[in-house]
This record gives structure tokens, C-alpha cells and sequence, in this order.
């Protein structure tokens, strides 16, 4: 008895057999997906597969998910940055202004 089964049919990450794209064929960088899909879930894929290279519409949407948490991430940085280095300017200013009174 055999069993038939689609392996290139399925989504390399959750097994899903519908609503599947080729990450070979999805436009952008395909290292940059590559690179995300290893990074967001430690599947790596290669140019060369004799496995699956599709991936099915959830788990893109995860990955767009992560890339735009990450971008919101990095833009919050910019903000604790900058208030970080306003609070500390304020606190030099206020040592300033105690080493100015205590002098007089
Ligand atoms: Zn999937």
C-alpha cells in the first residue's frame, strides 16, 4: 500500500494545505523572507529545496505581524532614547544650578 501524499503541497511551517504561496515566487527579497521565516520561527529554507518552499497565508500574516511589532518596537526606542537623554540633560542643568547656588 502507498500513501500519497502532497508534500510540496503543504506549508513548510504549519503543514496547511490551503491558501499557499511559493516564498520563491512572493516578490519581495526572497533572502529577506528566508531570513525572517529562520529568524520568527527556526525553519531554514535555501534556494535549492527538494522540501516544500511554500508558505501558507497565516503564517505570512505572522511574519508581517512581527516585521510591523518590530518596526513599532525600534520606533519606541527613538522615543525612551530621546527622553532618556532630555532627563539626564535636565538633571546636569539641575546639578548645575545647585553648584551655581551653593557657591554663592
Ligand atoms: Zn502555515
Amino acid at each position: 500500500m502507498s500513501i500519497s501524499i502532497d508534500v510540496l503541497g503543504m506549508c513548510r511551517i504549519c503543514l496547511n494545505e490551503e491558501d499557499l504561496l511559493d516564498v520563491l515566487l512572493l516578490g519581495e527579497p526572497t533572502s529577506q523572507w528566508m531570513m525572517d521565516i529562520n529568524r520568527y520561527f527556526g525553519v531554514q529554507l535555501t534556494f535549492h529545496e527538494d522540501k516544500s518552499t511554500k508558505i501558507c497565508f497565516n503564517c505570512i500574516l505572522k511574519i508581517e505581524n512581527w516585521r510591523n511589532d518590530m518596526k513599532t518596537a525600534a520606533n519606541c526606542q527613538n522615543i525612551i532614547n530621546f527622553l532618556d537623554r532630555e532627563l539626564k540633560k535636565q538633571e546636569r542643568e539641575e546639578e548645575m544650578e545647585e553648584h551655581y547656588d551653593s557657591d554663592l
